[in-house]
């Protein structure tokens, strides 16, 4: 299945209207890939054939997007970023708040809480993408000298 069909798919199971908006926004983000802010989103689509989208109804979009964990926002060093999902292949990252490195963090690590967390209280916790921030090695170890 395409991409573009994907999308449409999920959208009309989650039992959304599919937007032509929605559906812009969407494949947008998945071409670009990686991780953007709703204002890089915006500028892309501004650049694309059609009506231009205010930035809030980008906004709005990706709210629903969200909804349908077709989308996910992560906090990447105090700016709000999103990033298309892919439930197969999940991902995280650990970034340090001290000098800002960002490095990926095995998901299966975060499966296994998953799976205690489940196992304990029957909650089926959706990790599919998140990012941990906390202090890294060398910043630690700097913090333990001073
Ligand atoms: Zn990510
Ligand atoms: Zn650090």
């Amino acid at each position: 299945m395409s991409c573009e069909g994907e999308t449409v798919a999920l959208l009309r199971s989650g039992g959304h209207r599919l937007t032509p908006q929605r559906q812009r926004v969407a494949s947008a983000l998945q071409h670009a890939g990686g991780h953007r802010t709703v204002e890089e989103l915006h500028a892309l689509i501004a650049h694309e054939q059609g009506a231009p989208m205010p930035l809030s109804t980008v906004y709005r979009a990706l709210t629903t997007l969200k909804e349908l964990r077709a989308v996910s926002e992560i906090d990447a060093g105090g700016r709000s970023a999103f990033a298309w999902v892919d439930r197969s292949r999940p991902h995280h990252h650990l970034v340090c708040r001290g000098c800002g490195t960002e490095r990926d963090l095995d998901p299966a690590l975060l499966q296994r809480l998953g799976d205690a967390i489940r196992a304990a209280t029957g909650f089926e916790a959706f990790l599919d993408h998140f990012a941990i921030t906390g202090q890294c090695e060398s910043c630690r170890q700097g913090a333990a000298r001073a």
